[in-house]
């Protein structure tokens, strides 16, 4: 695995709420942080059907315009009833003409769990893959995932996305009923975080 020995880092994401996280995850590491939204760059295309060809289109395409490594993440929920989906497709089903709209895509999928009469526990699982990608096209993936099941009505209002009507296993409150922190010990995206921590990131001292 190649360690990564740079000062800076670029975060080929223009998601708030992911950029809020990952920058919270690397804030000890004493790397400067610049995310690809800053530096002009444009979203490419997401083309692939699974979460680490997403990333990797992400990281390799603002780590070949910026010269610098790129850490991207692609992400998504899963539902155990409607096959897997949205999964990869989780974004899309939020996209309107006027931007993205969660609490109209988490209405259409737990209205498609109704539909189904789907048995609870509604099991689902968020899915992250962090890709660092370096100019020279070498690259390195990570992948996590956190277990749990869906609510309806919503609750809460912290994070983002889907965070409202996921519940994590071994808890009673939504993601965003959770303060950040808490989050961000036990997420899909903190279990790719530390296994990227534990490989490139192993010889950089906080
Ligand atoms: P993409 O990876 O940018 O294509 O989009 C992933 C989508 O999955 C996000 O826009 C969110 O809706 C959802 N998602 C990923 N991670 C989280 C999370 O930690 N909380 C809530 N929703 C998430």
């Amino acid at each position: 695995m190649r360690s990564f020995d740079g000062d800076k880092i670029v975060l080929a994401s223009h998601n708030k709420g992911k950029l809020r996280e990952m920058s919270a995850l690397l804030a000890p590491f004493g790397i400067e942080v610049i995310s690809a939204g800053d530096l002009g760059f444009d979203e490419p295309k997401e083309t692939e059907s699974t979460f680490a060809g997403n990333a990797r289109i992400k990281a390799h395409y603002a780590a070949k315009q910026s010269g610098i490594p790129a850490l991207s993440d692609d992400s998504g929920i899963m539902v155990d009833a409607l096959n897997g989906y949205p999964g990869v497709y989780t974004a899309d089903w939020a996209e309107t003409p006027n931007g993205r709209d969660f609490p109209m895509a988490m209405k259409k999928v737990w209205d498609l769990l109704e539909a189904k009469n789907a048995p609870a526990p509604r099991t689902a699982r968020f899915c992250c893959t962090l890709c660092l990608a370096w100019p020279d096209g070498h690259d390195e993936v990570f992948e996590g995932k956190v277990e749990g099941s869906l609510t309806w009505p919503t609750r809460g209002d912290l994070g983002f996305g889907f965070d409202p009507m996921f519940v994590p296993v071994g808890y009673d409150i939504t993601f965003a009923e959770m303060d950040p922190a808490s989050k961000q010990a036990m997420s899909h995206r903190a279990e790719a975080f530390a296994k990227f921590m534990a490989g490139p990131f192993k010889d950089i001292n906080t």
